[in-house]
């Protein structure tokens, strides 16, 4: 049986900071091991979503500029985001991408842009400062570490149905102040990780990666293949 997983890579061509992209060719590499096959569509201005053409996403992170022009568009995608998240599908959103799925952002000029609230963190602005360096993560569930780069203004809160990725071991994460970092809901993250997240945390992608095949192929046995995949680490 020849399994495939198609991403959806929401607006690729505007919101991809730091080759966020490369949680895609990530996923590929993994997917490689196993046999499955991934092929990815840029989501972009104007483009119809569909939840059910999809079993996986990845919304990159941006420039507040970007995030405007995003922000006008992402209301006519709204219906059919929250029906994949709530499908249980994995969704990678970093940085501006993580924001514009909460409740609002408000820019470096104090500019407040409504999100979606596909999720029910909100983002605040930061006066004359960014969160910038290298940040490691602890996730309480699974004790493991994850590493990554953060360069962010906003600075976010978490709401409710929604708990952190990870505590701050290292950087500043969510807001600098409650060392949380990220926010979980379904199998939907959100995360202030460059890096990009996938590819410098093996044990992360490879989790994901299983998600969307057992959403997928819910019937399927995945003890076997889940033992012919190794994390590479960074
Ligand atoms: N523009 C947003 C901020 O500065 C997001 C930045 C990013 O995606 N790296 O907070």
């Amino acid at each position: 049986m020849t399994m495939n997983l198609r991403v959806a890579h929401l607006y690729g061509d505007l919101m991809n900071t730091y080759g966020d992209i490369g949680n895609i060719l990530t996923l590929r590499f993994y997917a490689d091991q196993i046999g499955v096959t991934v092929t990815d569509q840029i989501i972009s201005l104007e483009d119809d979503f569909k939840a059910d053409d999809f079993d996986f996403a990845v919304f990159g992170g941006g420039q507040d500029f970007e995030q405007m022009v995003v922000a006008k568009d992402l209301p006519n995608k709204r219906d059919e985001l929250i029906k994949f998240i709530e499908q249980n599908k994995p969704l990678i959103a970093v940085c501006g991408g993580y924001q514009m799925l909460g409740k609002y952002y408000v820019d470096a000029s104090g500019r407040k842009l409504p999100g979606i609230h596909a999720m029910n963190h909100y983002t605040e602005q930061q006066h004359e400062n960014r969160f910038i360096g290298d940040i490691e993560i602890q996730n309480e569930a699974t004790g493991q570490k994850y590493h990554g780069f953060e360069n962010h203004q906003g600075i976010t809160f978490l709401g409710e149905d929604e708990h952190a990725l990870g505590k701050v071991l290292k950087g500043y994460g969510n807001n600098g102040e409650d060392q949380t970092e990220g926010a979980v809901h379904k199998n939907t993250i959100g995360t202030y990780f460059h890096g990009p997240i996938m590819a410098r945390n093996g044990n992360f992608s490879i989790h994901m990666m299983f998600e969307a095949l057992q959403n997928k192929y819910p019937d399927y046995d995945f003890t076997e293949l889940k033992t012919k995949v190794k994390p590479e680490s960074y």
